[in-house]
């Protein structure tokens, strides 16, 4: 999608440490989602923002929607205004490019997000909703679960939905 779209640079980062709260043994999350990653949107920001120091971006965008502020608590305003304000504290370079982190989506739920993307054109066949890693979605995680039901919530067809899930 990225290529698609024209992208200057897209860079992968593995992440082979970071496990889901049902794949740690002993740990208890009060009442998370077993698909909860503890704290992942602070490493994931941290590379963005290490990324934005080196080639002196203005902003880190991110694609947090509503659904995801009411579970989780590293999607809220508060997190994001704090990790921005840490991003500044430790780099010059972002502190004089007053590096903001943009959330476009936060107001929306999913399916208003599936309208807003379906109006936009977004090419559905490239996108990844499923928790397992594979060539097709599985269509019974909590990530396919929600796809089905935003799509169907927003009443636009999933083209994996009805080809099969296979991404091209
Ligand atoms: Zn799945």
């Amino acid at each position: 999608m990225a290529a698609k779209l024209g992208v200057i640079e897209h860079r992968f980062v593995r992440l082979p440490d970071l496990r889901e709260a049902a794949d740690i043994t002993g740990a208890s999350f009060w009442g998370l989602p077993p698909t909860y990653i503890p704290l992942r949107n602070s490493v994931f920001y941290s590379f963005a923002a290490s990324y934005a120091e080196e080639v002196r971006a203005s902003a880190i965008v991110g694609g947090h929607n509503k659904d995801d502020t009411a579970v989780f608590a590293d999607v809220s305003a508060a997190f994001f205004a704090a990790l921005e304000k840490a991003f500044r504290a430790g780099s010059p370079i972002l502190r004089r490019g007053r590096l903001r982190i943009v959330r476009p989506l936060r107001q929306m739920r999913k399916p208003q997000v599936v309208r807003l993307a379906s109006s936009m054109g977004v090419p559905f066949g490239l996108t990844w909703s499923c928790h397992r890693d594979g060539k097709e979605h599985c269509w019974k995680c909590a990530g396919c679960l929600s796809r089905r039901a935003s799509f169907g919530e927003a009443g636009v067809e999933d083209p994996l939905a009805t080809g099969g899930g296979k991404v091209t």
